[in-house]
């Protein structure tokens, strides 16, 4: 046990405490006047000892080992034998001072421990003197010696109560259970250390200083040695620690987790049977991350890692894989049923929401579960087919799926396909149509709404709804994105030169509101194309502004100050409250086609349709009724006093050579109306 100091503890010592202190440095006082002039003043062994304890404090390594000498309290145990009270009460005062000149404590911290390390050296070496003197025992006869090792004791065990007993009137903590501790701790090593002691103080007497020196120096270097060879095995062992540990959350790593079900395969094969392999995937955690920083998203996931760990039995392990991945590991062979019921286990935890700061998170996770040996019987299969039953779970929204093999060719060809759009996008694959936007009062041609396309050279045209969904979940969003306003730009460009005076709209997928660097980019490429700002707005479907509305009103914000003019797209499916709506800085609201389509047959449908243009108009914005197929539909907008119209009745989405067509056909109409 190396010797004890009372630790700085963040409050200051109360009176009580302060007047123990006086009244302990009084006695001590005291004490030093009456024993000084009885002690042995030897000033060159003084110095040795001094050193020994100094040099031996400044290198102990705090470690519980059999194999650690406290050189300190040997030369404390010394002092108090060979020289007495007094000079022993120094060397534990210069240890302290020293100490506290290269650490630099706080003051009430050094007055402890400079009052525990005076008195318990002073103590043991009046004690050991007058035991002495009582026995009548001189420096020749071995019992003298065997003495030293009772001083030992008494100066460590007054060590321990002095400070820790200090520790405990102040915390209130039992000194008894503190006590019983020390005794289940007192190792070999002290009693090795007390016989060194003995052994030491009887060379001494015997070939004087030099001898005593040697030992010292030989003693101090093996301390160094040994501290240096614990420091290390302990270094190594939290190097090992750390390289199967998850930093951030604290629990295990991919590492870890990969050699732990690779054991748990091993073992359970043997008896036919197979572990649990659940991988969970937080959703929608980029959008987090981008939108609060990466700061929170780390918060977050922390979190969610206790959260699992207090879900889920201590029996299973839970790991942190990579970023907002984690996985459990189910061992036993729990069966396919079982492990679906832990996966909703899991989902139920998940629905409570997540302090993070003054911020309550809600977030879901998508789990999917692989099952040894059915599903694989090394960890690489296992963990790809529980990959491949995740993805199923977040495309489908189930959130829990156990992989079949369906999944597997359902991934393969999703795999598959996002590999075509990559190339497509980089290859020129991605087309847009445009669809005139009509202004329902005069029917004059107001604008056109750029629709993405791709021609996928086997598969034939695929509809955006699948692509660009697809895009979204892939990290493909953005350079679709860039294409299109590359393709739409270049073409609002060419119609201005050509003199055609017409408004774009642009899709923008919300998912990309989060990414900071949007508005400038937007911002850079319609000043690279040559075009007005004024001339282009952007349509963002409401569901998805409802996301993250505070990130993306920054974003709407910057883009509008831009002069691109902004359309809440869908309008109606995703019961925005009034009150938020006017914080944004839009435009135009497009009612959603799905209630435009069916307004001449359906009432609700009607309704819903002019209490959105009523909303619109006291707002101040433009409404726009997409998915118009009809007269009637036509008739009944215009007597809403709805502003814009777009859909099949005027014209399907066309390629702009198709588009003049359409254009010239509708001046010839509207010539020949004007005639007749
Ligand atoms: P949206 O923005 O609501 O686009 C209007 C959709 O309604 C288009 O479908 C259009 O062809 C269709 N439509 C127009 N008039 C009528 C009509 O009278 N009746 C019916 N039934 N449908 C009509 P499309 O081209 O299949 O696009 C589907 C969705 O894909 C779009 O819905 C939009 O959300 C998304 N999208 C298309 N291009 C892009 C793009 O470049 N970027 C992004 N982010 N999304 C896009
Ligand atoms: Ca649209
Ligand atoms: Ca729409």
């Amino acid at each position: 046990m190396p010797i004890n100091r009372t630790m700085p503890s963040a409050i200051s010592p109360p009176r009580w405490a302060r007047l123990l202190q006086g009244v302990t440095v009084i006695c001590l006082i005291g004490g030093f006047i009456l024993d000084a002039p009885r002690d042995h003043w030897d000033l060159p062994l003084l110095a040795v000892l001094l050193a020994v304890g100094v040099a031996s404090d400044m290198i102990a390594v705090k470690s519980e080992s059999l194999l650690k000498i406290s050189g300190a309290s040997l030369a404390l145990v010394l002092g108090a034998v060979l020289l007495g009270g007094v000079p022993a009460a120094l060397i534990g005062a210069a240890i302290i001072l020293i100490g506290w000149l290269r650490w630099r404590e706080e003051g009430h911290y050094l007055r402890n421990n400079l009052i525990a390390f005076a008195t318990f050296p002073f103590l043991a070496g009046v004690v050991f003197h007058a035991t002495v003197g009582w026995l009548g025992l001189s420096a020749h006869r071995p019992e003298y010696y065997l003495l030293v090792v009772p001083a030992y004791a008494t100066a460590v065990g007054l060590n321990f109560w002095i400070v820790v007993g200090y520790q405990c009137l102040l915390d209130g903590r039992s000194l008894l259970a503190e006590t019983k501790q020390m005794l289940r701790e007192l190792t070999t090593s002290e009693l090795l250390c007390a016989v060194l002691t003995a052994g030491i103080a009887r060379l001494y007497l015997s070939v004087g200083l030099a001898g005593l020196l040697l030992v010292a120096l030989l003693l101090v270097a093996y301390q160094h040695v040994v501290g240096q060879l614990l420091v290390s095995r302990e270094r190594a062992e939290q190097l090992r620690r750390q390289a199967i540990t998850d930093e951030l959350t604290g629990l295990p790593n991919r590492a870890e987790f990969i050699a732990r079900t690779r054991a748990a395969l091993a073992q359970e094969s043997a008896a036919g049977a197979g572990p649990g392999v659940m991988l969970m995937d937080l959703d929608d955690f980029k959008q987090i991350n981008d939108a609060l920083g990466h700061h929170t998203g780390d918060l977050l996931l922390t979190r969610v890692g206790t959260r699992l760990r207090e879900t889920l039995d201590e029996r299973h392990l839970v790991a942190r894989l990579s970023g907002d991945e984690f996985a459990v590991l189910v061992e036993n062979d729990p069966g396919r049923d079982r492990l679906v019921a832990l996966g909703h286990t899991i989902t139920a935890a998940f629905e409570q929401p997540f302090d993070v700061g003054d911020l309550s998170l809600e977030i879901s996770v998508s789990i999917g579960i692989a099952h040894a040996p059915i599903d694989g019987t090394d960890v690489n299969t296992l963990l790809k087919h529980a990959d491949v039953a995740m993805y199923a779970a977040k495309d489908g929204r189930t959130h829990v799926e156990l992989y079949r093999t369906e999944i597997n060719r359902n991934s393969a060809q999703h795999l598959a396909l996002t590999a075509d759009l990559r190339a497509g996008i980089a290859s020129g694959q991605i087309l847009l149509e445009y669809q005139p936007k009509v202004d329902i009062a005069t029917g004059q041609l107001t604008g056109v709404e750029a629709l993405a396309r791709w021609e996928h050279p086997s598969l034939g045209r695929i509809p955006p709804a699948k692509f660009i969904t697809l895009a979204e979940h892939t990290g493909l969003i953005r350079p679709l994105t860039e294409r299109v306003f590359d393709l739409a730009l270049a073409q609002l460009g060419e119609w201005q030169r050509a003199g055609l005076d017409l408004h774009l709209a642009i899709n923008l997928s919300a998912r990309l509101l989060s990414d900071r660097r949007l508005p400038d980019q937007v911002r850079r490429q319609i000043d690279e194309a040559g075009v007005c700002p004024e001339r282009v707005a952007l349509e963002i479907t409401e569901t998805m502004v409802l996301r993250d509305p505070a990130r993306a009103a920054t974003t709407l914000t910057q883009l509008h100050q831009s002069g691109i003019g902004l359309s809440i797209d869908d309008f109606g499916t995703g019961y925005s409250s009034l009150a938020y709506l006017r914080e944004l800085p839009l435009d135009e609201i497009k009612v959603d086609r799905r209630f435009v389509s069916r307004m001449a047959d359906d009432p609700t449908d009607a309704v819903i349709v002019r209490s959105t243009v009523e909303l619109g108009r006291s707002l101040r914005l433009r409404t726009v009724a997409e998915g118009i197929e009809d007269i009637e539909t036509l008739l009944l907008l215009r007597r809403m006093r709805c502003d814009v119209g777009q859909g099949f009745h005027f014209s399907r989405p066309l390629p702009p050579a198709e588009l003049l067509g359409w254009l010239e056909a509708q001046r010839a109409l509207a010539r020949l109306a004007d005639v007749s």
